[in-house]
C-alpha cells in the first residue's frame, strides 16, 4: 500500500484527521459545508448535527457524504423515559429515546422517533430486509412499548425495593378486608406475568402502603377485642349450660320422687294386666319429666280415686256408682267382681267413660242384685 515516504505521510495525514472528525473537532464551516445543498434550514441542522457525531473523513481523508456515513448508524432498540434531546434535530424532551448505534466504533446516539422515521432506515432484525414506511411505524410502536413497559417495571423496582417483604408483612391484615385481599393477590399475580402490578393496582397500592401502618394496629387491636368477647361469649354459654344441668339435675330428682310416689300410692291396687302396664308407663314417663297424655292423665286420677275407694271418702252420686259401692259393701261380689267394681267406680268418680261391655256386666251385676 503505502509504497513511497509521500504515501506514508498522506496515510499519517489521513489518520490524523479522522481522529479529529470521529471527536467531532472539526470547524464549524465544514460542517456548514457538508449540509450545503439540502433543502431547507430543519434538513440542514440535521446533517450539521448528525456529521458532528459520525465518521465523516474516509481513510484515505476524503470527506464522505451525508448519505454514506448516515448509513453507518444501525437503529438498536428504543428506551423510555430517559427525557432527552434528539442528538440529530435538538428536540427536548423526546418521549421515545432511539438509541442508534455505530458498530464500528461502538458509539450510541440517542434521537427522537421523527428523525428515526424522517432520516433513518431500519433494517428487520429476523429477516434483515429494510422495512417501508408503514412497516417503521408498526416497528417503533411496538418498540416504544416493549420500552416503556420495561421502564415501568424498573420505576416500580427502584420505588418499591421492599415490595415483597411488606406484601408477607402484611399478608395477614390485608386477608382479613376483601378488597385488600383482591389487591394482594393481583400485585403478586402481576409481579409474576409482568414484573409490576396494573396501573389500578399501583395507585392502591400507594394508597394501602401510605396508612398501612396505623390500619393494622387498629385491625390487631379489633382482633383483641373480638377475641375477648369471643372468650366472654364462651364463658356465659359456658354459665348458662352449668345452670341449666344443675336444673335438670334437680328437676330429675324431684321427677324420680313423683314417680316412686305414684308406684307407693297405687301399689296395692288391684289391677288387670292392662292397667298395670300403664301404672308402670305412668310411672317412667313421671321419671323422665313427661306430660302424659289426657288418656293417661285420666288413668291416673282413676288410679288415685281406686286407693281411696275403701276410706269411704269418695263421694259420687252416680246410680252405678252407688250399686258397685253397695254390692262391694255387703260382700256380695267375688274377687273378679270386686276388681271389676273397683276400676268401673275409679272411672265413674273421674268422669271416665265406661265402654258398653263394661256397662253391660254392670247391668248384669245390677239384675243380680234385684233378684237376690
Ligand atoms: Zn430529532
Amino acid at each position: 500500500m503505502a509504497d513511497t515516504m509521500f504515501d506514508r505521510r498522506l496515510e499519517r495525514i489521513a489518520s490524523s484527521w479522522k481522529a479529529k472528525s470521529d471527536k467531532g473537532e472539526m470547524p464549524n464551516a465544514l460542517y456548514d459545508a457538508i449540509a450545503e445543498g439540502s433543502e431547507g434550514a430543519y434538513d440542514k441542522k440535521v446533517i450539521r448535527n448528525l456529521a458532528r457525531v459520525s465518521r465523516i473523513v474516509d481513510d484515505i481523508g476524503e470527506i464522505r457524504k451525508f448519505s454514506d456515513f448516515k448509513a453507518d448508524w444501525r437503529y438498536s432498540h428504543s428506551t423510555f423515559g430517559l427525557t432527552d434531546t434528539c442528538t440529530i434535530c435538538g428536540q427536548s424532551p423526546i418521549v421515545e429515546n432511539c438509541i442508534l448505534k455505530d458498530d464500528a466504533r461502538g458509539e450510541e446516539i440517542v434521537i427522537g422517533n421523527k428523525c428515526v422515521h424522517r432520516y433513518m432506515d431500519i433494517v428487520d432484525p429476523q429477516t434483515g430486509q429494510a422495512l417501508n414506511e408503514q412497516e417503521k411505524i408498526e416497528f417503533l410502536r411496538n418498540e416504544k412499548k416493549g420500552a416503556k413497559d420495561e421502564y415501568t417495571r424498573q420505576q416500580w423496582m427502584n420505588e418499591h425495593p421492599h415490595i415483597f417483604a411488606q406484601l408477607s408483612e402484611f399478608e395477614e391484615f390485608m386477608q382479613s378486608d376483601p378488597e385488600l385481599k383482591r389487591l394482594h393477590y393481583s400485585i403478586s399475580k402481576r409481579m409474576v406475568s409482568h414484573g409490576c402490578p396494573g396501573p389500578k393496582s399501583r395507585r392502591q397500592w400507594s394508597m394501602f402502603i401510605a396508612t398501612a401502618e396505623a390500619s393494622r394496629t387498629k385491625w390487631e387491636q379489633g382482633e383483641v377485642d373480638r377475641k375477648r368477647m369471643m372468650r366472654v361469649r364462651a364463658e356465659r354459654a359456658e354459665q348458662k349450660k352449668r345452670a341449666f344441668i344443675a336444673t335438670l339435675k334437680h328437676n330429675r330428682l324431684a321427677w324420680h320422687e313423683a314417680s316412686e310416689e305414684w308406684l307407693e300410692v297405687t301399689k296395692d291396687v288391684q289391677t288387670n294386666k292392662w292397667e298395670r302396664e300403664t301404672r308402670l308407663k305412668v310411672a317412667r314417663r313421671l321419671k323422665n319429666g313427661q306430660n302424659l297424655s289426657e288418656a293417661l292423665e285420666r288413668f291416673k286420677k282413676e288410679m288415685l280415686i281406686r286407693t281411696r275407694l275403701d276410706d269411704g271418702d269418695v263421694i259420687c252420686d252416680d246410680e252405678d256408682f252407688m250399686l258397685l259401692r253397695r254390692m262391694l259393701d255387703n260382700n256380695r261380689l267375688n274377687g273378679w267382681e270386686q276388681a271389676f267394681a273397683r276400676s268401673i267406680m275409679g272411672r265413674i268418680a273421674a268422669d271416665s267413660k265406661v265402654t258398653p261391655s263394661q256397662q253391660e256386666m254392670v247391668d248384669r251385676l245390677r239384675a243380680r242384685d234385684r233378684n237376690e
